[in-house]
């Protein structure tokens, strides 16, 4: 156990794709330190057996179906939360959606897909949230998940790249809108986590993994749970005078010079 059992004691979270890799990482910890979570994500099978293994842990957890591109669904899932817990403290922008495809050859619907999702649906959580995160006794949290790639340029991804540089932006602005209100709203940058499907498409299917591995001074991939305390931190006591900052969580990867793991067209 990296943190007390206590740690988030009484607060409710709501993470977004948080039944499978990141997310799912991200909901473990926060149940292991008391919290009580929805998730919420398109895949109801994927979010039974996650909340089956979360309630297993001793967690209270609601599931609610939901496309994170329509502001709708995102207001019924976030209302469902307040109906079932009375509060909301964290609300986490984890979903997203990616695929390698270099830029001229991307079309107008990938672009689009890609954007709708990671930042308009990262936006849309946050308008939901607002209000109960304003309420909560513990200064509310607002977290996204972004990438180190947002502000390098990342070749073969220009949609994902370009939509987290407009999350990052995006929570700056929040920050200073909402801080007012107590909420402290932050993002975090994980670089290559190992165990995802994200980094199985992106960098093992694509070849590229071993030079991944070589741009990272700690010399490994990422874990799941190395997001996961990350997002713990920023949600306990002991994160409430941060806002405003992107956290990166990448061995290192991002003050490296040896190349962005793209194949490329020259390689
Ligand atoms: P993942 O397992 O594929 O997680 C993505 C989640 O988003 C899935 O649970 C998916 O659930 C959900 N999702 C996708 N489209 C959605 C939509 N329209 N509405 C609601 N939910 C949707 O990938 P991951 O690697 O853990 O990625 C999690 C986050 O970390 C992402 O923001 C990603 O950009 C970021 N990240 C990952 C890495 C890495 O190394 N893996 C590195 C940097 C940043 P459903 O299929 O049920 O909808």
């Amino acid at each position: 156990m990296t943190f007390t059992a206590d740690a988030l004691a009484g607060r409710v979270a709501f993470i977004t794709g948080g039944a499978s890799g990141i997310g799912f990482g991200i909901a473990k910890a926060f149940a292991a330190c008391g919290a009580r979570l929805t998730l919420a994500s398109r895949n109801i099978e994927k979010l039974t057996a996650a909340k089956q293994e979360l309630e297993a842990m001793g967690a209270e957890v609601l599931v609610v179906q939901t496309d994170v591109r329509s502001p709708e669904a995102v207001q019924n899932a976030v209302q469902q939360t307040l109906e079932k817990f009375g509060q909301l403290d964290v609300m986490i922008a984890n979903a997203a959606g990616n695929f390698v495809v270099p830029a001229e050859e991307m079309s107008a619907n990938a672009w689009k897909v890609v954007i709708d999702i990671d930042l308009n649906g990262t936006f849309f959580c946050a308008q939901a949230a607002f209000d109960a995160l304003s309420k909560s006794e513990f200064g509310g949290r607002f977290i996204a998940i972004s990438t180190t790639r947002a502000l390098e340029g990342w070749p073969g991804c220009a949609h994902a790249g370009a939509a987290k540089a407009g999350i990052m932006s995006l929570c700056r602005t929040l920050a200073n809108e909402w801080g007012d209100r107590g909420i402290r709203c932050n993002t975090i940058a994980p670089g290559a986590i190992g165990d995802t499907e994200g980094v199985k498409r992106i960098y093992e299917d694509q070849g590229v993994a071993n030079r991944q591995l070589a741009s990272i001074p700690l010399g490994e991939l990422g874990k799941t749970k190395d997001i996961a305390n990350a997002a713990v931190f920023l949600c306990s006591d002991a994160g409430s005078y941060i806002t405003g900052a992107d956290i990166v969580v990448d061995g290192g990867r991002n003050r490296t010079h040896s190349g962005t793991g793209y194949p490329g067209k020259r390689d």
